[in-house]
């Protein structure tokens, strides 16, 4: 009997047009994506009735490409967790190693894609919720530079860091969702046109730049997102780089010396915005009520109690906390400051190189239930994905290769809206 990897949520059909350049993809939708008449749960009990009045602009641009949407997928509570884990659905597997988790927060879209449940899917990068799982299930995916992608229909984590983002089993084909999904939303006003962005002229054709021509592409190597990963890993990716190298790119070590502190600045900032925008969830207006006499706060307490899993509440609580009056200046504002090193170490690199490259995750899929009772362990793994969702960049992950059987994934960072770069880049990966 085939494994049952636990991939979708709720498996639904929502067709598309008879033609366009996506006519007869099949789509598998992260469950935080709004989708009209469809379960929308963000993989958490608050939600588990919740059906949306209208779908996302993504779901839109697809389904008027022609493609059909066949489930809302599996993912972390909110999108909070790098594993999948920690849905109220159960865990997903992983298709390269049932025993394995299969990344997060969108395992579910990674897995329906590495097992064949899906031609394409969709997921969303707060912190690496895109990349890691194409990484640890052996697929590609892009998280695109911020406002390139329309937000609305996403139910928000930390707005400010995340994307909506494509996951497919090649970069062509998860660049031909790009072109769909992306460009300006009048419901979504961080939307931005790149060529109004940026002062060159970008290219915004993400398909056709995946054919492989990497001749006379500097790749810079940070050493901190090598320092620290898994040795398995290092060789894997460093094997790539080197395929890179023999297709006409050259490479040149870089440092970002901020990045060292970039895990502890997007966990406090994710959790501010996270009890923030999860403040909404009260049992009036969305979700889950429980069945409370008394006042307003006791039933708000008891609802949010019974509707949220352990990891949500202890985000909201830390979130609370950071934002709180006398520990603001000390934890938010300083965090603040560390997103800014960050986005100028990058910009500083990218006066010299045209890419960055390092391994997408430091570590090989842990073990079902590994990581679950360490959380800290669990936000270390997300060291090389979060700088660059602090610094707002773009960047795709790409299969480097294997390690003791299990995929590793390269990414490659580009500067804002230049996603043609990392594309053509991870293209040539995949050509070796
Ligand atoms: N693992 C990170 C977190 O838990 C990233 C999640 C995401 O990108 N949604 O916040």
């Amino acid at each position: 009997m085939a494994v049952d990897y636990n991939a979708f949520i709720t498996e639904a059909s929502i067709d598309g047009d008879d033609d366009g350049p996506l006519a007869g993809t099949t789509v598998a939708v992260k469950d935080n994506i709004s989708t009209e008449g469809v379960a929308t749960t963000c993989g958490s009990d608050m939600l588990a009735d919740y059906v949306p009045p209208y779908s996302a602009t993504v779901v839109e641009r697809l389904t008027d490409a022609g493609a059909r949407i066949v489930g809302k997928t599996n993912m972390d509570e909110f999108g909070m967790g790098t594993t999948t884990e920690t849905s109220a659905f159960g865990p997903t597997r992983n298709p390269a190693d049932p025993e394995r988790v299969p990344g997060g927060s969108s395992g579910g879209s990674a897995a329906a894609v590495a097992a064949g449940e899906a031609d394409v899917a969709l997921g969303s990068d707060t912190g690496g919720s895109v990349r890691c799982p194409a990484a640890f299930c052996g697929v590609v995916g892009i998280k695109p530079t911020y406002g390139l992608v329309s937000r609305y229909g996403l139910v928000a984590y930390a707005n400010s860091l995340e994307q909506i983002g494509p996951i497919a089993p090649t970069v062509a084909e998860a660049a031909a969702v790009l072109d769909v999904i992306a460009g300006p939303d009048p419901n979504d006003g961080t939307t931005r046109d790149p060529n109004a962005t940026t002062d060159g002229d970008v290219s915004t054709d993400y398909a056709a730049a995946a054919d492989g021509d990497v001749e006379g592409l500097t790749i810079g190597v940070p050493t901190e997102l090598f320092d620290g990963a898994d040795e398995r890993v290092v060789e894997t990716v460093e094997a790539a780089i080197d395929d890179l190298v023999a297709a006409g790119a050259t490479t040149t070590t870089i440092s970002l010396p901020s990045v060292e502190h970039a895990v502890e600045a997007y966990y406090v900032i994710a959790m501010s915005e996270a009890s923030s925008n999860l403040a909404r969830f009260d049992g009036v207006r969305y979700g889950h009520r429980a069945e409370a006499d008394g006042n307003w706060n006791e039933s708000f307490a008891a609802t949010r109690e019974e509707g949220f899993g352990a990891e949500v509440k202890r985000r909201i609580l830390l979130g609370t906390y950071a934002l709180s009056a006398g520990y603001h200046d000390e934890y938010y504002a300083k965090a603040q400051d560390a997103r800014a090193w960050v986005r100028q170490d990058f910009e500083a690199a990218f006066e010299t190189v045209d890419v960055i490259a390092s391994p997408t995750m430091p570590v090989l899929p842990f073990e079902l239930g590994e990581s679950l009772e360490d959380p800290l362990r669990m936000y270390l793994a997300d060291a090389n994905t979060t700088p660059v969702n602090l610094a707002n960049l773009p960047a795709i992950s790409v299969p480097a290769g294997e390690a003791d059987g299990l995929p590793v994934g390269l990414q490659l960072v580009g500067p804002a809206f230049e996603e043609a770069t990392v594309i053509r880049a991870a293209s040539a990966v995949e050509g070796e």
